[in-house]
Formats: structure tokens, sequence, C-alpha cells
């Protein structure tokens, strides 16, 4: 199955209070993110939450609960009933998760294909969701040895870790999503340190929730139309 004439709106999900000012973080200064990571996180909540089977499985079944809500829209071009389509996709990085759910339309003439947002693939990268925005954040805060270290327990290489730190920067910062969003962070979030700094700001560090709650955030940019902004 293609990439081809995806139809999905990149609606925000209702997160009214999801982001507490007081979460936010300064640019700068004594109590930067960078700081922070080195004296209080170290890379272990990272590793944690990589190797949370628990986590895996409930972000699995909200995969499936965000498929539903837009399999009960029905199809945005023709209104008719959409059917589950799934198709192979086997992230790397961990969580053994072998299809992303997808849609159909079913009414002949029209068949065309709804992939709903999802808190586990980040759009078409290779790697599971998290474990892009979860490196990607701690190499902000990591000498390079431990970088190192962590690239090779992850199977990661330094290309496609230096790829995901300019996307974040470059192409996630200028994007209608991040454009939009960023005003919802007060004091606003640092771009330079994204995704670290977004990830204190969910405060992901020991709480399953918070980095579901952030990987909800992000769930708008994961469907194939949305994604078209995101590559190069
Ligand atoms: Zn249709």
């Amino acid at each position: 199955m293609g990439d081809g004439g995806w139809v999905v709106s990149l609606d925000f999900p209702e997160q009214p209070d999801r982001w507490n000012p007081r979460r936010g973080l300064p640019c700068e200064g004594f109590f930067s993110p960078i700081y922070v990571l080195k004296n209080r996180l170290e890379e272990n909540w990272c590793q944690c939450h990589l190797a949370d089977q628990h986590l895996f499985q409930l972000l699995e079944k909200v995969d499936a609960d965000l498929t539903e809500q837009k399999r009960q829209e029905g199809c945005l071009l023709c209104g008719g009933t959409l059917h589950r389509s799934d198709y192979d996709r086997k992230p790397r990085g961990g969580p053994q998760w072998d299809t992303r759910f997808s849609l159909c339309c079913a009414r002949v003439g029209c068949r065309r294909r709804h992939t709903p947002p999802s808190v586990r693939f980040l759009g078409r990268r290779v790697y599971a969701g998290l474990v892009v925005v979860l490196v990607s954040a701690m190499i902000h805060g990591l000498k390079p040895p431990r970088v190192q270290r962590l690239r090779e327990v992850l199977g990661i290489d330094r290309r496609t870790l230096e790829r995901w730190r300019q996307w974040w920067l470059g192409l996630f910062v200028g994007s209608s999503f991040w454009r939009e969003a960023r005003a919802r962070f007060m004091p606003p979030l640092c771009p330079k340190t994204l995704p670290l700094s977004l990830c204190l700001s969910f405060a992901v560090e020991d709480r399953r929730d918070r980095l579901l709650d952030l990987l909800r955030f992000l769930a708008p940019i994961t469907t194939p139309t949305a994604w078209k902004e995101l590559v190069n």
C-alpha cells in the first residue's frame, strides 16, 4: 500500500488542562533544561520508558481508540462507512508492534484510505515514536561517550541521531503544528533544546501517563497527510 491519497485532518485533540504554566522552563540559566537533566534525570528515565512493556501495550490500546474514533467519523470524502485496513509496520527500537492501524472507505468508487493519528508511529520514521522523542531529548544533556553507549544499546547510528536532531530543530520547529502549539506553553519552550524542553515541560521523566500525554500531543503530526510537511 502506498502513501498517496490519504485524507486525514490536522486537528488538535482536545487537551484542555495539559499545559500547566508552572511546568514551563526558562530557556537558559541555572535552571536550564540541560542543568536539570544532568542533575536530576541522567539517562535512566529514558531507558526505563524504552523497556516498559506496559507502556507499549498502553500505546497500542490508545492507537486502537484513536482508530475507532476515526472510524466512527466515517469517510471525510463521501460519508461512507470506514472499515479497518491495517498494514504491516514493524518499528525499530524495542516495542514488538507489527501493524499500523488504518481505515479504508467501504464505498465502491471511493475506497479512500484514512490513517488515524498514532502515539506509536511518528510519520514514516523507522523507529518507534517514543524512541525518536526520548533519545533525541537525551542527547542534549549527555557527553559524547554516553551518547555513544546509548546508540550502541539501541542500535541507532550516528547519522540517524544527527538527522533526528536537525529535524526537531528545523522542520519540526518550522511546522504549522508547532507554530500553533508552541503558544500553549508559558513560559515559551526553548526551541534549541527540543525535544528535551518538551519532555521536561510534560514531566515525562518518571511518569508513564505524562509520556503518553506528550505522545498524544504529537499525534496530529503522525498522519501521512500531516507528515508531508515534515519531510525534506
Ligand atoms: Zn469514501
